[in-house]
């Protein structure tokens, strides 16, 4: 049977493909030489392989799969998902101009902002799930890349793919999604009118908090994307064997792990949300959250693991909550199968964030465990 006529399960439980010839081993091998030699006539043994900066089999299979799950023509594994942010915005020439949403992942915003200041780009910030703010600053003029985040991390807010990417195309940019809180599962934003989607694969493509990586999957292969696969290859922003084969493992039970996740942080979120001393939750499962109705269309696989709620109070209640947690660890990150709580006022204060702001990344535990965890942090 054919990849492209699979489904993600039966991809994703047999990734990396193929029997390995050689051995008959179930799983792909690791291949870790850095060079691969050539035959008396001086053609490459292998005509894929000639130096590991740019060729290595492990990497293409993952690689492989993760194109095939997003529906993109190409993907490229990177050393880690901020790698991959700037091997995007690298392509935007000095004196160019990028929109990024407000409000995001925050590394990806200060290192947005300060590569693009050193290259005469301009950053027009924007609340993305706000379609409309969205479309009119698109339209001050030409630009390069269009950024959103969606969910948004830590604030869970849902921008509309479709709409992003007219507003886009209305000033000749290409739209680039980050997908990382959402999965190739719940979501396929390429699908969606996205030229680009990147993931964090450090977080639930990988899922055990075990690797550091990042992928950019393309729906068609452009002259930026040529660019992009230049730039790895010569600069080299290169995922290595051992993790590319450790992300395959990891990926084979992503659809089983993000089915409970997804299952576990539903019940969490109305649980919270009817608790009294949980002031509100921001997770777009719930009926009442402003990217409801949109998140029902937009990620039709379910609502995500990850969410933020206020707890009542001032900054001492909400980390004297943290503090009482023992099944969620305290930890930044998100996607693994162990239950994170973090208290983001703590690690950005500078950015808005709340001081009674707790975000959580439910993990595949139980559920009715995870409650009784929060059920004596927030004190019943
Ligand atoms: C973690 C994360 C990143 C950065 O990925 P790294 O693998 O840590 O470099 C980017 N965007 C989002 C939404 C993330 O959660």
């Amino acid at each position: 049977m054919d990849i492209k006529d699979m489904r993600p399960e039966t991809v994703l439980a047999q990734a990396g493909g193929a029997i390995d010839q050689q051995s008959g081993g179930v799983v792909p091998p690791i291949q870790p030489a850095t060079t691969f030699v050539r035959d008396e006539n001086y053609n490459p043994l292998n005509p894929n392989n000639v130096y590991a900066r740019p060729h290595n089999d492990v990497v293409r299979q993952a690689e492989g799969v993760l194109a095939e799950l997003e529906g993109g023509e190409a993907a490229l594994l990177f050393p880690s998902g901020m790698a991959a942010i700037a091997a995007l915005f690298r392509t935007v020439p000095c004196g160019g101009r990028v929109v990024i949403q407000s409000g995001i992942y925050w590394n990806t915003t200060k290192w947005v902002r300060d590569f693009c200041d050193r290259r005469q780009i301009v950053v027009d910030e924007v609340d993305a799930s706000d379609a409309a703010a969205l479309a009119e600053i698109c339209a001050k003029g030409p630009a390069n890349i269009v950024w959103v985040e969606t969910p948004s991390n830590p604030w869970l807010k849902i921008t509309d793919v479709a709409a992003a990417k007219s507003a886009a195309e209305s000033c000749g940019a290409i739209l680039a999604v980050d997908s990382t809180a959402a999965s190739p599962i719940l979501t396929n934003p390429l699908k969606l009118g996205a030229d680009i989607v990147m993931h964090s694969t450090t977080k639930v493509i990988n899922g055990h908090s075990d690797v550091l990586g990042g992928v950019l999957i393309c729906k068609e292969v452009t002259p930026v994307w040529d660019a992009i696969v230049m730039d790895r290859g010569s600069a080299g922003a290169v995922m290595g064997p051992f993790e590319a084969w450790l992300l395959l493992r990891g990926m084979r039970t992503m659809v089983l792990r993000v089915e409970r996740m997804v299952d576990n942080a539903m019940k969490i979120a109305s649980y919270l949300a009817d608790h009294p001393k949980v002031e509100v939750v921001l997770y777009p499962g719930l009926a009442d959250h402003a990217g409801h109705e949109l998140a029902k269309r937009q990620m039709p696989g379910g609502f995500g693991f990850l969410m933020s709620f206020l707890v009542k109070g001032d900054r001492e209640t909400a980390l004297r909550v943290a503090g009482r947690l023992t099944l969620f660890h305290r930890a930044t990150s998100l996607g693994g199968v162990e239950s994170l709580v973090e208290h983001r006022h703590t690690i950005e204060p500078h950015t808005g964030i709340p001081e009674t702001l707790l975000r959580i990344s439910v993990g595949a535990e139980h559920a009715q465990d995870l409650i009784a965890d929060l059920g004596q942090a927030l004190g019943q």
